[in-house]
This record gives structure tokens, C-alpha cells and sequence, in this order.
């Protein structure tokens, strides 16, 4: 398990991160989501003990992060940062045994991975020589290619097309499925809600939001309601908890404060002409994201 117990992180007098706390088991997907500046990479590089906290405690299966056990931990950045000149193989190698891997595992590894992504080929080419997406497919064999316990995905499907997309995430819930833990960073909150089923907010360093993904959201009384009846807009908009009303297409789409209203809406729907919907639907995370993260900045 992974354990951030309070911790604290000052550059200079600047708080980055504020009292940070969460765990993460083993075969779980963990989102830690916030917006720029909020504080992620700075908790990524405190785990992988490239930075010290100024308080608080890291631990990895109740020990102490320290340099043995980063190999334990792999670590794919946001920014992309491959040896160009070097080629495929070279690149892996080099990573791999920085990471304690004899040379023939690290073949052997490499060679499994490539066919599984599809790209056999590339074994020799050069870095430079390949493109952005297949790029990412060799930054992401350099971060699980020495089967880490815990694994760090920060923004993994940036710059990939739907099909790799799809590649990526049938390998990382295979990963889950054999034990790994995996904390998953993206602004991408339909790929967060498709992974993790908990996960944290943060912003300016600060926990906003904590919990199982489930929770947080049926926690969160605003709902929206999809109708498909002959009403209109403004008598809709007229009632009680409705907040907004947006037509889209052949459907109405009304926003309301609070699930309460709920009943009295479908009562009134119900006197409608030629209903064929009644849909109730909680916000989306990315609604939320933006409701939390927007409105403490307003504060
Ligand atoms: P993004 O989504 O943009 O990558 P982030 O959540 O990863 O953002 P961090 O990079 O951890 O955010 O930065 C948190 C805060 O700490 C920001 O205000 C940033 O400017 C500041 N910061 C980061 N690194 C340093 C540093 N080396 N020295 C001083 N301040 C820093």
C-alpha cells in the first residue's frame, strides 16, 4: 500500500502542497486531479523521492520511500523526456537497468512489449526517427517495464489516437488486475471516470474533494433531468429548482438545484403532450471538477 500521511511541501516560503493524505492498495486506480499549479507533479516527485517533503510521512508497504525503493515505483511524466539519439533498444536499456534489470530481461521485456503495441519494428530505429504517439508508447514500456508495484500515469493518453487510446487502457486495467497500484493524473475527466473509483481534487495544494467516486458524486444533490416531451422552455424554467433549461436537439436538458424538485417536475412533465423521456442524471465529474475548482477560485 501507499500511504501520504500529511504531508506538507514549502518551496522556499511558497506552500505547494498543504497537508496532503491518501492511500492507495494494491489492483486500485487512484485519480489525483486538480488544475495547473495545483500541486500533483510536486506530490509525484515527493513519492518518487526526487523531492523531500517539508512534513509528513511517504510510505510504500509501510516503508519509508527512500532510493531502493523508487525501483519498485514507475513513473510516467507529463512532459516527455526520451534520448532521441539513442535508439529503442538502447533507450530501454539504459532506463531498465537504472532500475536493477539485467540486460537479457530487459530484452526479453522490451521484445514482449513492442509486438503487444504493435510497433516489433522499432526495436532499432532511433527515438527521433519515430512519431509523437509512438513516442509515448515507448515512454510508457520505460515506466512498467520492470513491473512496478506502484505505477504513476500523468496524463498517459495525451497526444494518442483512439485506437492506442484504447491499447493503453486495456493494459493499464490489466496492470490493476495483476496487483498494481496506480495513481492516474488527468485533466481528461472522462478517462478519470472511466478508471478510478476513488480519487482526490486538489487545488493550490489543498484537498477540496476526497472520496469513492460513487459517493461524490451522488453526494452532489444538483441533477440534471433529460426530457423528451412537447413542453416549453419557458414555462419549464418557471419551475421550482429548475436552474436552466437548454434545448439540444429533439431533447430538453434542465438543470436543477437540488434532487428534491425531482417529483414536482416529473408531475408536471407527466401533464405533458407526447413524453417519450424522463431521465435523471448526476453531474458528470468534469462538471463538478469545474463547479469545485472554479468557485474556491472565486473565493
Ligand atoms: P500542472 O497540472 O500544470 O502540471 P501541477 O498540479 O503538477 O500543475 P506543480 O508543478 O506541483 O503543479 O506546482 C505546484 C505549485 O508549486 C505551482 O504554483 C508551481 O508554480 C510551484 N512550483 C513547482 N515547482 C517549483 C519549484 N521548483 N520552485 C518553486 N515553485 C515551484
Amino acid at each position: 500500500m501507499l500511504k501520504v500521511e500529511n504531508v506538507t511541501k514549502y518551496y522556499d516560503d511558497f506552500k505547494a502542497v498543504d497537508n496532503l493524505s491518501f492511500e492507495v492498495n494494491k489492483g486500485e486506480i487512484f485519480g489525483l486531479l486538480g488544475a495547473n499549479g495545483a500541486g500533483k507533479t510536486t506530490t509525484f516527485r515527493m513519492i518518487m523521492n526526487l523531492l523531500e517533503p517539508t512534513s509528513g510521512k511517504i510510505t510504500l508497504n509501510g516503508q519509508v520511500i527512500n532510493y531502493d525503493i523508487t525501483d519498485k515505483i514507475g513513473y510516467l511524466t507529463e512532459e516527455r523526456s526520451l534520448l532521441l539519439k539513442l535508439t529503442v533498444k538502447e533507450l530501454m536499456i539504459y532506463y531498465a537497468s537504472l532500475k536493477g534489470m539485467v540486460k537479457e530481461d530487459i530484452e526479453n521485456e522490451l521484445k514482449k512489449w513492442l509486438k503487444r503495441f504493435k510497433i516489433e519494428e522499432y526495436e532499432n530505429k532511433k527515438i527521433k526517427e519515430l512519431s509523437k504517439g509512438n513516442k509515448q508508447k515507448i515512454q510508457f514500456i520505460s515506466a512498467i517495464i520492470h513491473k512496478p508495484e506502484l505505477l504513476i500515469l500523468d496524463e498517459p493518453f495525451s497526444g494518442l489516437d483512439p485506437i492506442n487510446v484504447d491499447m493503453f487502457i486495456e493494459v493499464i486495467n490489466e496492470l490493476k488486475e495483476n496487483g498494481t497500484m496506480i495513481i492516474f493524473s488527468s485533466h481528461q475527466m472522462n478517462h478519470v471516470e472511466l478508471f478510478c473509483e476513488k480519487l482526490m481534487i486538489l487545488d493550490h495544494g489543498k484537498t477540496i474533494l476526497k472520496g469513492n467516486l460513487k459517493d461524490i458524486k451522488s453526494n452532489y444533490d444538483e441533477r440534471k433531468i433529460l426530457v423528451k416531451a412537447d413542453a416549453s422552455k419557458t414555462e419549464l424554467k418557471k419551475l421550482k429548482g429548475v436552474k436552466n433549461v437548454l434545448i439540444k436537439g429533439d431533447e430538453i436538458e434542465l438543470s436543477i438545484e437540488d434532487k428534491k424538485y425531482v417529483e414536482s417536475i416529473f408531475k408536471y412533465i407527466t401533464k405533458c403532450k407526447n413524453v417519450t423521456k424522463f431521465e435523471v442524471v448526476e453531474l458528470s465529474l468534469h462538471e463538478i471538477f469545474t463547479k469545485e475548482v472554479g468557485v474556491r477560485n472565486e473565493e
